[in-house]
């Protein structure tokens, strides 16, 4: 049988990703939804089949306790409400994926790893790429070191931004700027081609230029973390240009991805020619593997304690580039 998922908030990323990639999945399907905005509903309901019962608001979500269609929630919501949507997917006794950044302070993530072990029920984060294969081979090359040692490791994932009202700006809801949304991809770049995490950063904030839409939030950022091996793999994160990499040069040849981090369109090279992987649907691949993972009451690829790491490693990042002192993380 296929789990049944229940998207929490239908925004961009649930409508235009995790909802058509559901359509694909073989061992989860989409069975519910919670949404705070009732317009929503018959399109979803028509366009997905969702029955009745199986549609929820943000008030009457504790109810979906009772609801024996819904095995997972999806927690798709802005970064500083994945919190209390995981712990009360938790209450209610369903496994939880939530998308990245898992929270935006680790004691938000604390709660919601205790919620999880006291439900005795899974936590999954949305890390979309530990499941995509072009970057499932520079952890490859990177961990079983075929080029050898890396010696010099860099990654860069930036967009100029649209919208100034937007809650990516905000830092309530953010808790951050292109950090939090984009430099969150670098970090896991870094940790899993190297198959280390950092033990000490410095970082700096890069100037705002774009008058009105950085009240609140770092424009760009750059930072450098210091590997438990004494490499240094340096970060960049933007919201006012465009960039899109991860790069690893060791010993005897080099191995990158651009773009590395889009959804699609995927390509690689190392010193000796293009990698020729074939893109797939990631967020199918995705919660097929969670799913699965959950089915069989194993710990996923992509835990709660991962999250927590990241959320950890921001958290040093952004004291690094408020104090300008080199910080360690724990
Ligand atoms: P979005 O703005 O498109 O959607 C956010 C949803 O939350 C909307 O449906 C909105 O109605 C709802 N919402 C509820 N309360 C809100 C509030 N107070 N302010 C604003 N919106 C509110 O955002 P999105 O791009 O879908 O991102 C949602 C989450 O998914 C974020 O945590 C983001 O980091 C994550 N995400 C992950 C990926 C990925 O590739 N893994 C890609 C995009 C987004």
């Amino acid at each position: 049988g296929k789990l049944g998922i229940a998207l929490v908030g239908l925004g961009g990323y649930a409508g235009g990703q995790l909802a058509p990639a559901l359509q694909q999945t073989e061992h989860c399907y989409l069975a519910g939804i919670v949404t705070g905005t009732p317009s929503k509903i018959p399109v979803w309901k028509e366009k997905y089949n969702i029955p009745d019962k199986n549609i929820y608001n943000y008030d009457n979500y504790d109810s979906i306790k009772d609801n024996p269609d819904i095995d997972i929630i999806y927690v798709v919501l802005p970064n500083s409400m994945h919190a209390e949507y995981t712990v009360r997917g938790f209450a209610a006794g369903k496994h939880v994926i939530c998308e990245k950044p898992m929270a935006i302070t680790v004691a938000d993530c604390d709660k919601m790893i205790a919620a999880s072990k006291k439900a005795g029920k899974q936590l999954a984060i949305g890390y979309r790429l530990q499941f995509e294969p072009h970057n499932l081979e520079m952890m490859r090359l990177g961990t079983t070191k075929v080029y050898g040692d890396i010696k010099k490791m860099t990654a860069g994932f930036g967009f100029t931004i649209g919208d100034p009202t937007q809650w990516r700006l905000k830092k309530d809801l953010a808790g951050g700027g292109p950090m939090q949304d984009l430099g969150i991809y670098c970090v896991q770049g870094i940790c899993y081609t190297t198959g280390m995490v950092p033990i000490a950063v410095t970082a700096q904030e890069g100037p705002k230029t774009i008058a009105d839409k950085f009240k609140e939030v770092e424009q760009s950022l750059k930072w450098q973390f210091e590997m438990p091996n004494g490499l240094i793999a340096e970060g960049e994160a933007s919201y006012g240009s465009s960039m899109n990499f991860l790069r690893a040069e060791a010993e005897k040849g080099m191995f990158e991805l651009s773009p590395a981090y889009n959804y699609g369109g995927l390509r690689g090279k190392t010193s000796e020619g293009p990698m020729n992987i074939t893109n797939i649907n990631q967020q199918a691949k995705q919660m097929d593997g969670i799913a699965l993972s959950m089915m069989k009451n194993q710990l996923s690829i992509v835990p709660g304690e991962m999250g927590r790491r990241d959320v950890q490693v921001i958290t040093a990042v952004y004291e690094a580039m408020t104090t300008g002192k080199k910080i360690k993380i724990q």
